[in-house]
């Protein structure tokens, strides 16, 4: 079989143990911890573990998907589900299988009375204060040996196992592993392995009164599954280390290989799921799923796709340096797949009227128009033009500056596939606002074609007054103001940067064909940008959201 030719840092490791022998199969797994949902950092690891294992479908590349749930105080079957269904949904599948590191708490608690036995681990009862205290620091404060590291293997297994068996209160002692208090690495110097929580674990229930450390039930879970290649982002690097002593000291062989990447950071917002988790409690976003929010879901109902997604985490690629990249890639994969494949619509977001005064009452012309020019064989449509029509209230202007090309008292335009309109007056309200505007059209128009060569700068976009339908239209914008808010300067928190206009509605008239607009389908509204049906939608009120702008100023 050939080996496939490496197009980054983590294919050349594992193109490299393939030629040595070193391995003779690819499996890697996606570890998330049921504690929130998946964001777009996550679908970066996604794409990266499921889509190594899949270049490598010759080697018997798979992909385990694996709830690292060992901290049940934090987890719940909600996130377990939608994890499931986000990672389904951006088109991946987890051949290897589905596991939880809590199916291993039996294996994991024999490695621990293994390490006991062995004299590799010791039964702590310094409280967490006293421990950070003995510990001491990485810049220079030497370590101490804690007056219970010498016990006897005895003394510490029968107290290990009363542990187990409830006898101690949360925090009382923990199990320790007896590593190098002298290293200058900080997990090396004993690290916890087990904690006491009395709690309900979501799948052991009240089996467990003791629970692993991640970094112990971590590396033992990839060993149980055969992992290969141990993908993992770049705070686990100086973890390594340790993950390892604890195989090599158990014995366990054919140890899965760590190799870590740069995460993902996005220019104005944030990936930590404890202060996505708490802007959806204080409700500052209508929910996880929230448009506004990074999140898989989030990303899904502003109507991204994840061909989307997967050409935005192939374009980032990974690298072993940290970095921050610019949202503006992420709305360009969207922008450019939608030109592709969206259907255009006519739709105005602040509707004003305008009459045709020389227009026939009651008579109704239909516009044929194409509905994707990128792709003819999406076909055409129908849309009724009539005597009373909407348009943008910004596209009229009473006294427009010198370049203005859209309407404006005696100024012609086109209305977009429709006819050229020329502005003959306009009603205004006791409050001095226009309310209706009144054009001429020119019946040698049709199809918004000039009849003879004189030219019009301005095109705009209008619905039938009387066909329109009501929609409400939901434009985001950044949920923060500050472009790393997980950098705030010194003496400000991240609350303070929270962009209170990220949402902004507006009650729309759209083109009648809208009415029967499903969740799947994606429209381009003419001169607006990338619009979708909202889950909020019902057959009594449409709501849309605007996946995208249509330019790149977004961010202006
Ligand atoms: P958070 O900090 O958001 O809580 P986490 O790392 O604790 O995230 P996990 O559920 O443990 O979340 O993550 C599962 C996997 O996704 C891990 O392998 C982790 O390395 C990876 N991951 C998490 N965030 C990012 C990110 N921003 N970029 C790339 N990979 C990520
Ligand atoms: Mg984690």
């Amino acid at each position: 079989m050939e080996i496939p030719e490496s197009s980054n840092f983590i294919q050349d490791i594992i193109v490299n143990d393939l030629k040595t022998g070193k391995r003779t199969k690819v499996h890697t797994r996606f570890p998330p911890e049921p504690n929130g949902y998946l964001h777009i950092g996550h679908a970066k690891s996604i794409c990266l573990n499921f889509g190594t294992a899949n270049k490598f479908a010759d080697f018997g590349g798979i992909t385990n998907l694996r709830f690292d749930d060992t901290n049940p105080t934090k987890e719940d079957v909600e996130y377990v589900d939608s994890i499931r269904e986000d990672v389904q949904w951006l088109g991946f599948e987890w051949k290897g299988g589905e596991y939880f590191a809590s199916d291993y708490y039996d294996q994991i608690y024999a490695f621990a009375e293994k390490m006991i036995e062995m004299g590799k681990a010791y039964v702590e009862d310094l409280n967490r204060e006293e421990m950070q205290e003995y510990r001491g620091n990485d810049a220079g404060k030497p370590s101490k040996p804690s007056p219970y590291r010498d016990r006897s293997v005895e003394e510490n297994m029968k107290l290990f196992r009363e542990m187990r068996d409830g006898k101690y209160a949360d925090g009382e002692k923990c199990l320790r592993a007896k590593v190098d208090l002298a290293s200058p690495n900080m997990n090396m110097r004993d690290p916890t392995i087990y904690r006491i929580k009395h709690c309900t674990h979501h799948r052991t229930g009240d089996k467990w009164c003791v629970y692993p450390m991640y970094d112990f039930a971590h590396p033992i879970s990839d060993w149980i599954e055969g992992i290969t290649h141990s993908i993992c982002t770049l705070e686990f690097e100086a973890h390594r280390p340790l993950y390892d002593w604890f195989l090599i000291e158990l014995g366990l062989e054919n140890r899965p290989q760590q190799i870590e990447f740069a995460r993902l950071n996005l220019t104005y917002t944030m990936m930590s799921k404890r202060k996505l988790l708490e802007l959806v409690q204080t409700k500052a976003v209508m929910g996880w799923d929230d448009p506004r929010m990074p999140t898989v879901c989030g990303l899904r109902r502003r109507g991204y796709t994840p061909s989307s997604i997967r050409e935005f985490c192939d374009r980032i690629g990974i690298s072993k340096a940290d970095s921050m990249v610019d949202s503006n890639l992420l709305y360009f994969c969207i922008r450019e797949e939608l030109n592709r494949t969206a259907q255009r619509a006519m739709a105005v977001l602040d509707p004003i009227k305008l009459v045709i005064d020389n227009w026939e009452d009651g008579k109704i012309d239909e516009i044929e128009v194409e509905n994707n020019p990128e792709d003819p064989s999406m076909g055409t449509r129908k849309i009724p033009f009539g005597k009373e029509l909407f348009i943008e209230r910004d596209d009229f202007m009473e006294e427009p500056p010198k370049k203005y090309f859209r309407l404006k008292p005696d100024g012609e335009v086109r209305l977009k596939s429709a006819y050229f309109v020329k502005c003959v007056g306009f009603e205004k309200d006791a409050d001095g606002n226009v309310t209706v505007v009144h054009c001429t059209y020119d019946p040698e128009s049709r199809g918004g074609e000039s009849p003879d060569g004189r030219k019009v700068k301005g095109t705009i976009q209008w619905v039938s007054a009387t066909h329109a339908v009501d929609a409400e239209v939901r434009l985001f914008d950044n949920l923060f103001t500050l472009e790393n808010p997980s950098a705030t300067p010194e003496g400000h928190d991240w609350h303070e940067y929270l962009n209170p206009n990220s949402l902004e509605v507006k009650m729309a008239k759209v083109e009648p064909a809208l009415a029967n607009a499903t969740m799947a389908d994606r429209y381009q509204f003419m001169r607006l940008g990338y619009f979708c049906l909202d889950k909020d939608s019902t057959a009594e009120k449409l709501v849309f959201n605007r996946t995208v702008g249509l330019k790149d100023s977004y961010n202006k």
